[in-house]
């Protein structure tokens, strides 16, 4: 199955962002679990979440991807900084506990100076504070641009970070493209390669969803300005080949392209079903 879903605003409920997915032919979607300058959540709406599960269970949707505040740094120089990062991703975990197969995305922070190793441990800290045994969700720390400080550009860097939880198994990565391309990994001519470096340093088992993104920049470029599909320095041919890649192509695509409205996700859902292949 081609799972394939897009950003959705999630201020008007699950219910409405299933509805969105549908009417552009997605089966998945990826939502903030709150305003993604990060002020506080809106009480959990039970009967709103009961109907959506529904739903998504009838229309047999692939599994959600609900993505942090971006601001949250988990590697900040203050203390105060950190213990807001934890204490949200703490309290987005106890709620998502309510949204089965949902994937937990975060960008795992900028060391503003303090060196990538003590990001690494600071990351990996924080985890091993929020992370639950019996928690249903994974976690999943985004690949980064490598802009300013971010920690998170390198396979190395994440797979340090993986290394140092105890409770890795409940860790996971999700890659994006324009990420990873802006990062310095040629994935428009050897992505194979790069599939095999992830696979040695973090393991492909680790990888669970894919931010599908152009570039506005060139390879290498540390600057994570997402374009659409195909209107990029990626371009729609090596796009194409990520999603009929055969160790990609059963993993969940979110786009987080710059569109306007649905519509505009909707024309690149149809794009890219147009060139997925059979397996
Ligand atoms: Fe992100
Ligand atoms: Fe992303
Ligand atoms: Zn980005």
């Amino acid at each position: 199955m081609f799972t394939i879903g897009c950003h959705l605003s999630a201020s008007k409920g699950f219910v409405a962002m299933g509805r969105d997915a549908l009417s552009i032919k997605a089966n998945t979607f990826q939502f903030f679990t709150r305003n993604p300058r990060g002020s506080k959540a809106k009480a959990l709406d039970l009967d709103d979440i009961a109907q959506f599960l529904a739903l998504r269970e009838e229309n047999h949707f692939g599994p959600l991807l609900a993505h942090a505040p971006y601001t949250l740094n988990g590697c900040g120089k203050e203390e105060r900084v950190r213990q807001f990062a934890l204490e949200t991703i703490k309290d987005d975990l106890e709620r998502l506990r309510y949204i089965p197969h949902c994937y937990y995305n975060f960008h795992p922070g900028s060391h503003v100076g303090q060196g990538t190793e003590n990001g690494i441990e600071q990351i990996a800290q924080l985890l091993n504070q929020v992370l639950r045994e019996d928690q249903p969700t994974t976690v999943l720390l985004e690949t980064m641009a490598g802009k300013g400080t971010e920690v998170g550009r390198t396979f190395e860097e994440l797979a340090a970070i993986i290394e140092r939880v105890t409770l890795s198994d409940l860790v996971g990565v999700c890659l994006d493209s324009c990420h990873i391309h802006d990062g310095g990994y040629d994935i428009i001519h050897h992505l194979d390669n790069v599939l095999a470096e992830f696979d040695r340093i973090i393991g492909l088992n680790k990888l669970k969803a894919i931010h599908l993104n152009d570039s506005m920049n060139p390879l290498g470029a540390h600057k994570d300005r997402h374009a659409k599909i195909g209107q990029g320095h990626i371009g729609l041919e090596a796009l194409a080949n990520l999603i009929n890649h055969p160790l990609l192509r059963d993993l969940p695509f979110f786009l987080e392209t710059p569109n306007e409205d649905l519509a505009g996700y909707g024309e690149e859902i149809a794009l890219l079903k147009s060139l997925r292949k059979e397996s």
